[in-house]
C-alpha cells in the first residue's frame, strides 16, 4: 500500500467558553444600544457598560487577550463588526464536546476542501488532515482579581478538567459525525461506522508549566507525569512514533473520561498526547532549573516542544518578565547555548511576530535554525492572511540567505483565537491555495512530519 499522504496544521487550539453566556449578554447590550442610539447617547451607553462586561469576562475567562479583542470588537461593532463577533461566538459558545464535529461539518460544505473525506487544496489531495491543539496551562500563582467586586477572586481552570474535555472532544470526533436534520433544522450526531476514515487525525499537545504541579505530594518533579503520558517514547523511531498517531484514534475511542483509577492513581495515557506546549507570557520561565529538567525529559523522550513567541498574547497581571521568557534573544538563548540543549526539539510559534513590525525576533528564529539541528517556528495566526505567503517568500529570500526555512518553517493557523482575524478554519486551507507548491510541500508535510516524528 503506497504511504498515506498528510497535511498537518501543527498549530490549533480547541477551547470553549461554556461558563459564560456571552450572547446573551451581548444582546442585551444591543438591546439597550438600540434603545439608546434613539436617544442618541450611545456614548454614555459604551462608557457605562463596556467596563462593566470586561469585570463580568476576566473573571469567568482567563482567555484575557480574547476577552480584550471581544472588547476591541464590541467598541468597533458600531462600525459594522458585529458579524466577525457573533462568528468567534458560535463556535466558542458550542460546548468542547462538539468542537472538532462542527469545525469538520463546516469544512464538508465546501467540497473543494473535503471530497470523500479526503482533504484537497488545489489540484492536491491528502488522505488526512492532522491537527495539533495545543493546551495552555492557565495555573494561576495567585487568584486574587484587580478589581473592588464582591466576588473578587479568579476561578480556578485546571489543567485536569481541560484536558478531560478535550480528549471527550477528540473521542466525540471518532465516534459521530454532525448531520442536519432537515424536518428540525438541527444538528444531530450519527454514529459512524469506520473511525480510521475520518478526515481528520487530532494529535494533541500537553499545555505545561512545571512550577504549577510543585504542590502535588510536595514533589517538584513531573517525572510522573511524562511517565503517565509518555511512557516507553524513549524507544521511539520515527515509525514507531508515527504508529503512535494511528493508534491515537483507538486510544481516544476507549477514554474513559478519567485521567486516574479507582485508588487515585495516574492512569498510563498513552499515544494520547505528541508533544509539549509552553507559554511564557503566563509566567513560563525557561532558564528555572525545574523547567530545565523539563526539556531533559523532553530529549530523553524525543517530545516536541511549542512555545508562544510573539511580543503579544494572554499576559497575567503579576507577570513582568514575560518579554525575556519569552524573546528567543534572552532567555531562550540561553538555554539552546548549554551544550546540554544544543538539540532541543523547539518550535518558536507565531514565526516570533512583534509589533511595529520589529523583525529582531523573527532574524533570531533564522539564526537559531541555521545553528541548532532541531529549532523549528511556526506561522499561526499569520497564515490566513491572502498576501501572506507572497510576503513571506519575498523575506525569506532576503533574510534566509542559506534556505533553512524550507526544512524548518511549520504551517500553523492559531485558530481558534484568532478567529476575529478571519472568517473561517476554511480560510486557512483556502489560502495555501496561494503558497507555491514546493513551499507548502516543506512547511505542510515534511517538516512536521519530521517535528512531530522525527
Ligand atoms: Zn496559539
Amino acid at each position: 500500500m503506497p504511504k498515506k499522504r498528510y497535511i498537518y496544521d501543527i498549530h490549533y487550539h480547541a477551547f470553549d467558553l461554556s461558563h459564560a453566556n456571552l450572547s446573551a449578554f451581548l444582546r442585551r447590550l444591543i438591546m439597550q444600544r438600540k434603545q439608546l442610539l434613539n436617544e442618541n447617547k450611545l456614548e454614555k451607553l459604551l462608557k457605562k457598560y463596556i467596563p462593566r462586561f470586561v469585570k463580568f469576562l476576566v473573571p469567568l475567562v482567563p482567555y484575557r487577550k480574547l476577552s480584550e479583542k471581544i472588547m476591541g470588537g464590541l467598541n468597533e461593532f458600531v462600525d459594522g463588526r458585529f458579524a466577525e463577533i457573533a462568528n468567534t461566538l458560535a463556535v466558542f459558545e458550542n460546548p468542547i464536546e462538539d468542537h472538532f464535529l462542527i469545525i469538520e461539518y463546516f469544512l464538508k460544505q465546501n467540497p473543494e476542501i473535503i471530497k470523500d473525506n479526503k482533504i484537497v487544496i488545489g489540484d492536491d489531495t491528502y488522505d488526512k488532515l492532522v491537527i495539533c491543539p495545543l493546551m495552555i496551562d492557565f495555573g494561576q500563582k495567585t487568584t486574587k482579581l484587580n478589581f473592588k467586586g464582591h466576588y473578587n477572586r479568579m476561578p480556578g481552570k485546571p489543567i485536569v478538567k481541560q484536558t478531560i474535555d478535550l480528549f471527550n472532544a477528540i473521542k466525540n470526533y471518532y465516534k459521530y459525525e454532525l448531520v442536519l436534520d432537515k424536518e428540525t433544522d438541527r444538528f444531530i450526531r450519527k454514529e459512524i461506522s469506520d473511525p480510521k476514515k475520518k478526515p481528520m487525525l487530532i494529535l494533541p499537545f500537553l499545555g505545561l508549566n512545571p512550577e504549577n504541579y510543585k504542590a502535588k505530594n510536595g514533589d517538584s518533579s513531573i517525572n510522573s507525569l511524562f511517565k503517565q503520558y509518555f511512557d516507553g517514547y524513549n524507544k521511539d523511531t520515527k515509525e514507531t512514533r508515527m504508529d503512535r498517531a494511528e493508534k491515537s484514534i483507538e486510544a481516544f475511542l476507549k477514554f474513559e473520561g478519567k485521567l486516574t483509577d479507582k485508588n487515585n492513581k495516574d492512569k498510563n495515557l498513552l499515544n494520547m498526547f505528541f508533544g509539549v506546549k509552553l507559554y511564557p507570557p503566563l509566567g513560563f520561565d525557561p532558564s528555572k532549573e525545574i523547567n530545565l529538567e523539563l526539556f531533559d525529559l523532553c530529549i530523553k523522550n524525543n517530545i516536541p516542544i511549542t512555545t508562544h513567541c510573539s511580543d503579544s498574547g494572554f499576559v497575567t497581571e503579576t507577570q513582568k518578565n514575560q518579554e525575556e521568557f519569552t524573546s528567543p534573544l534572552k532567555h531562550w538563548n540561553n538555554v539552546l547555548t548549554k551544550e546540554k540543549y544544543t538539540k532541543l526539539k523547539l518550535n518558536y510559534a507565531h514565526f516570533g511576530i512583534q509589533g511595529h513590525e520589529k523583525t529582531e525576533w523573527k532574524q533570531k528564529i533564522v539564526e537559531h535554525m541555521n545553528v541548532y539541528p532541531n529549532v523549528y517556528s511556526d506561522i499561526s495566526s499569520l497564515a490566513q492572511e491572502k498576501s501572506y505567503y507572497k510576503d513571506l517568500t519575498q523575506w525569506l529570500s532576503l533574510n534566509d540567505k542559506s534556505n533553512i526555512c524550507n526544512d524548518r518553517l511549520l504551517f500553523g493557523s492559531d485558530f481558534i483565537i484568532n478567529l476575529l482575524e478571519s472568517s473561517s478554519y476554511n480560510q486557512y486551507l483556502e489560502n495555501l491555495k496561494n503558497c507555491n507548491e514546493e513551499l507548502k510541500e516543506n512547511i505542510c508535510i515534511k517538516n512536521p512530519e519530521n517535528f512531530l516524528f522525527n
